[in-house]
């Protein structure tokens, strides 16, 4: 009986003095992580012509691939600091949930559904969904894809947007936009659904296929991160990345060399 008692003044003890509570875990930060291990892993595309590729040496190229770059520049104060991964429209979420990558630097849209599971930095650019036909097309607009097919990119925002616009509209969907060129070029379906900006790369290419002039949407650019106190003190870096790029112009020079700014 002595025993019991004493063993349960012990267990009464301890609870009070908090020793049994968990000790509570420093909140993870992935710009600490990120500094401990001496490099940036950002998620970049490579089939997003003149966003995210690779140029003739087989190096990352682009406009996110020059933002990624700077983003590196800014945690680290100096250059090569960053370490890409390619990703594509249907596996950059994934990436970042898995934590192979700290954030994806990819064409990536925000959208209200986007933003209940991801943290976004500001806008850095401004695109808006469009349709790339083949040369000699009679569809002239959204509206006539009414009854007809259309390509989307899986993974993009085009699938959803297109649905509400277009009921009757039968969807495939590809996992690259080589694949997808390759599908309309067969005649599998009658139109692309993309940003204006990633058509407009297609197309310059491929001198069979044409980008239509309206523009059905608007697309912010912006960085994900995983959802989170974690991230935080990364997205603020980024923010300041942009909004330094922006004011002094540098965004603005980058989008005209890559003829990607909009008057
Ligand atoms: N910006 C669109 C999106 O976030 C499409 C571009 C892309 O292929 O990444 O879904």
């Amino acid at each position: 009986m002595y025993k019991k008692i004493v063993l349960l003044l012990v267990l009464v003890m301890f609870v009070f003095c908090g020793c049994a509570k968990p000790q509570k875990e420093p909140v993870e930060n992935t710009l600490n992580d990120i500094t401990k291990r001496g490099n940036v892993i950002i998620g970049i595309k490579t089939d997003t012509y003149p966003f995210g590729f690779k140029d003739k040496n087989g190096k990352y190229a682009g406009y996110d691939v020059d933002l990624a770059n700077m983003i590196g520049e800014k945690i680290f104060g100096e250059k090569g600091k960053v370490k890409f991964v390619p990703v594509t429209a249907s596996d950059r979420m994934m990436k970042l949930f898995t934590e192979d990558v700290d954030m994806i630097v990819a064409t990536m849209s925000v959208t209200p559904s986007r933003l209940q599971i991801l943290d976004f930095s500001n806008p850095y650019y401004i695109a808006g969904q469009s349709l790339l036909v083949k040369k000699g097309s009679k569809i002239k607009g959204l509206r006539d894809l009414n009854g007809k097919k259309a390509i989307i990119v899986f993974g993009t925002s085009s699938e959803s947007s297109l649905r509400a616009a277009v009921p009757n509209v039968s969807i495939i969907g590809y996992k690259t936009y080589a694949e997808a060129v390759k599908g309309l070029k067969q005649g599998k379906a009658d139109a692309i659904v993309s940003d204006d900006t990633i058509l407009i790369g297609l197309s310059l290419k491929d001198g069979s296929l044409v980008l239509l002039p309206k523009r059905y949407s608007r697309e912010p650019y912006a960085v994900a991160f995983r959802k989170g106190q974690e991230s935080e003190d990364l997205l603020r870096v980024v923010n300041d990345v942009i909004e330094e790029a922006s004011r002094n112009g540098t965004l603005q020079k980058l989008q005209k060399n890559y003829g990607i700014k909009k008057y």
